[in-house]
């Protein structure tokens, strides 16, 4: 009998920062849509997620991705929200389920988000690259830069953006960043689910995918300390508003908003951004909310094209790179449109 092998993705329990799990279940036949794949349990006890003596958790599917490194397009990989084991309330840990109904409530406005991830790739407890003793030259060369003189880790970003096609994650983007063996690569513009259903799946791909090449990627927001830049995943927001003439009157009017809920939104932008958030390396202090256009040193940036046409999408540059994007979205949602 045909068969498939469908990973099981889904976010522990770990404080201050969640990490992916997965596990392989064996399917009869061929993949059938989403609908047709099957609830799933594991021990919550071993994942932070429930204590040792009721510790069987709920996994059900909520999107479903060829995978794209095995099985010939047969395979696929399947994120999944944590339930209880009543398998109908949702599980603490779940930051997904208070985002569905966020989305269904501005579903009209059509909000789209395009995150820009930044991740540092370390080799050992180095990152890759740098020398066993002391540090490569300083920033100035690396961004965007091309050489094995500036450049490291190459091969796994190539093959991890075509992976992410080939699973239909809407990638837009990738480059090398400030600090040498940091890389960034971008999801968007889609909707709030999407974006951050597919950043958590290609997270779990470039993960993976480093395990072939003996290669780590951490998404700490300062993963080397000192005069290096830090890691975050930049936030582009926009509604339909926003994106037809006279937008940014619509993009202005949140900002003050923005502006009264920002110790709300630090919360939520990921752990130890206070090493990242100086004011210096193309961040604004953690304790302060400014925006501008086109002014890297803000908390929100207007892009230059936006600001030019007079419509577009506003980016929030406070979040940090291992922020947990149902929360982000979920909170730029609120702020921005239901307040
Ligand atoms: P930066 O100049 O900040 O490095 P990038 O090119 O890395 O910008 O990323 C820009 C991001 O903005 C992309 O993810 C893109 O999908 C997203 N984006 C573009 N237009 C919109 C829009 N109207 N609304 C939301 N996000 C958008
Ligand atoms: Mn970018
Ligand atoms: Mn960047
Ligand atoms: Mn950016």
């Amino acid at each position: 009998m045909r068969k498939y092998k469908a990973e099981y993705i889904w976010i522990d329990g770990q404080k201050p920062t969640a990490k992916l799990r997965s596990k392989t279940k064996i399917i009869d036949g061929d993949f059938k849509g989403l609908e047709s794949l099957p609830e799933w349990t594991f021990d919550g006890s071993s994942t932070y997620q429930a204590e040792g003596k009721s510790s069987d958790l709920a996994l059900k599917p909520v999107r479903a991705v060829i995978n794209p490194l095995r099985g010939d397009g047969r395979d696929y990989l399947v994120l999944c929200e944590v339930f209880n084991s009543d398998g109908k309330t949702p599980h603490p840990s779940n930051t997904r389920a208070p985002l569905r109904a966020v989305a269904e409530k501005t579903k009209a406005l059509d909000p789209w988000f395009g995150l820009e991830q930044e991740y540092t790739l370390f080799e050992g407890n180095r990152p890759l690259g740098w020398p066993d003793h002391g540090f490569p030259a300083p920033q100035g060369g690396y961004y965007c830069g091309v050489g094995s003189d500036e450049v490291f880790g190459r091969e796994l970003v190539e093959a991890h953006s075509e992976a992410c096609m080939r699973a239909g994650i809407h990638i837009v983007g990738t480059n090398a960043e400030v600090m040498p063996a940091q890389w960034e690569f971008q999801v968007g513009a889609i909707g709030p689910l999407e974006v951050s259903d597919e950043l958590w799946l290609a997270r779990w791909l470039l993960y993976r995918m480093g395990e072939e090449f003996g290669i780590s990627a951490t998404l700490h927001p300062k993963p080397v300390k000192g005069d290096w830049n830090g890691a975050g995943c930049h936030t582009n927001f926009s509604t339909k508003a926003m994106r037809e003439p006279g937008g940014m009157q619509i993009i202005e009017a949140a900002m003050p908003k923005l502006k009264a809920r920002h110790e709300d939104h630090i919360k939520v932008y990921g752990a130890h951004n206070t090493e990242r958030l100086t004011g210096l390396h193309e961040t604004a202090p953690i304790n302060v909310f400014r925006w501008g256009s086109s002014d890297r040193g803000s908390s929100i940036r207007i892009p230059l094209q936006t600001q030019a046409q007079g419509y577009g999408y506003f980016e929030d540059r406070r979040p940090a790179a291992n922020m947990d994007p149902y929360e982000v979205t979920r909170i730029l949602l609120e702020t921005v449109c239901l307040l």
